[in-house]
């Protein structure tokens, strides 16, 4: 097995987005030590260093990379004071800030603030700029615990501030809902009604179909993945069924396979999926078919074969994660340098020719998602150690 392989297997139970470094504490008393910082003056929170602001801008959170070369570009969240922000913004803006946790003494919180404010935050001095999530998530060097630890702040954050620009209303009488608690919370403003509002999380299975009789597994490609990407199938679990129920009726579904046996992998939280779901939840699975013949749902999926152990070895381009990585993260440099917005974009987003099998461009995600650690524990395992082992 390949040194960088090993790396990624030993690593693989702290997916992108999970591992999340803030302590959540009592989140009254942070609530209440919070506002009793807003009702001080400005002058007053000059030196106060308790409290962390995260600025977002349409789900965008502030980041800074100082890196030059030759050292590799790293990017960092750009955590602000209180005291800057109290300067931009009235209390009540900021009585809507979300509550993301403690570090030490020191109390962690997002807001998205208005455009013309989150302005104030951009300089190409201090090399700030609000980058996309998605773009965060491909250029982190997974190796490097620092960055990983930010990226999982920042989709928690995305998560629960996407979250409160979706429930703007009650669900039972249409009222206003008005912003509660630590931000983890909303509430009908209608006095008759006061339904609580809470964000749920939407739960999707993810599943690697293995062929054991014959030691292959299934890939599947929608038609908006990036061009030659290949990947596991999933789908939503919808009302009253079990994680084993959703999993059996979407491989039915999408493929036409029966399965007849299934194992726990990992789950990964995923705050970069559709923007009308930011708290979506991966399950993963194996799940091991009992049928062979594949029926492509066209509505579904693009195209799904089978391929071989060595096949899906081909297609786990460690050196092509790699190079998207720096890649990306060098992008990310060039923003907060004050390049420009737009230019550049992230690799490759031509579309694949369907039923194309040219192993040496095909590729599965990389290892920011729970895809990639499904295909690459099955590829690189013993498949009765894998069994064994979960
Ligand atoms: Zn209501």
């Amino acid at each position: 097995m390949e040194d960088n392989t090993k790396k990624h297997l030993s690593n693989w139970r702290n997916h992108a987005f999970s591992a999340n470094p803030l302590t959540v504490l009592d989140r009254n008393s942070s609530l209440a030590r919070l506002r009793s910082f807003l009702c001080k003056t400005p002058e007053q929170l000059k030196d106060e260093q308790t409290v962390l602001i995260l600025p977002f801008l349409h789900s965008k959170p502030l980041v800074l990379s100082p890196s030059s070369p030759p050292s590799p570009p790293t990017w960092r969240l750009a955590w602000q004071s209180l005291y800057k922000c109290v300067q931009l913004v009235d209390h009540n803006l900021l009585s809507n800030m979300v509550y993301l946790g403690h570090r030490g003494d020191t109390m962690h919180w997002a807001l998205d603030f208005p455009t013309e404010k989150a302005a104030e935050f951009v300089s190409s001095t201090q090399k700030t700029i609000f980058v996309d999530v998605r773009r965060l998530m491909i250029g982190t060097d997974p190796s490097h615990e620092v960055g990983m630890a930010d990226l999982s702040i920042a989709g928690q954050a995305k998560a629960l501030l996407e979250w409160h620009d979706q429930v703007q209303f009650c669900c039972k009488c249409g009222t206003k809902a008005l912003f509660k608690e630590d931000g983890r919370k909303k509430q009908c403003g209608n006095n008759m009604c006061k339904r609580n509002l809470f964000p749920r999380i939407d739960a999707v299975v993810i599943m690697l179909v293995i062929d054991k009789v014959n030691n292959r597994a299934l890939l599947a490609r929608q038609s908006q993945f990036l061009s030659h990407m290949w990947s596991c199938l999933a789908g939503f679990i919808e009302p009253g069924e079990s994680l084993e129920e959703a999993m059996k009726r979407e491989i039915w579904e999408e493929v036409g396979i029966e399965i007849n046996e299934a194992v726990y992998h990992s789950s990964q939280p995923w705050p970069v999926g559709p923007v009308s779901m930011p708290c979506q939840l991966m399950v993963g699975f194996f799940a091991f078919a009992k049928s062979f013949e594949i029926l492509v749902d066209q509505i579904e999926l693009e195209d799904a074969q089978w391929f071989s152990r060595e096949e899906v070895k081909k297609m786990l381009d460690y050196s092509r994660y790699k190079k998207d990585q720096k890649k990306t993260a060098f992008r990310i440099n060039q923003l907060c340098a004050g390049a420009e917005m737009g230019k550049g974009s992230l690799p490759d987003i031509k579309r694949n020719i369907k039923g194309s099998r040219e192993l040496t461009s095909m590729f599965v995600p990389g290892p920011y998602a729970i895809a990639h650690h499904l295909i690459s524990s099955w590829a690189y395992c013993n498949q009765n150690s894998l069994l064994s082992k979960l």
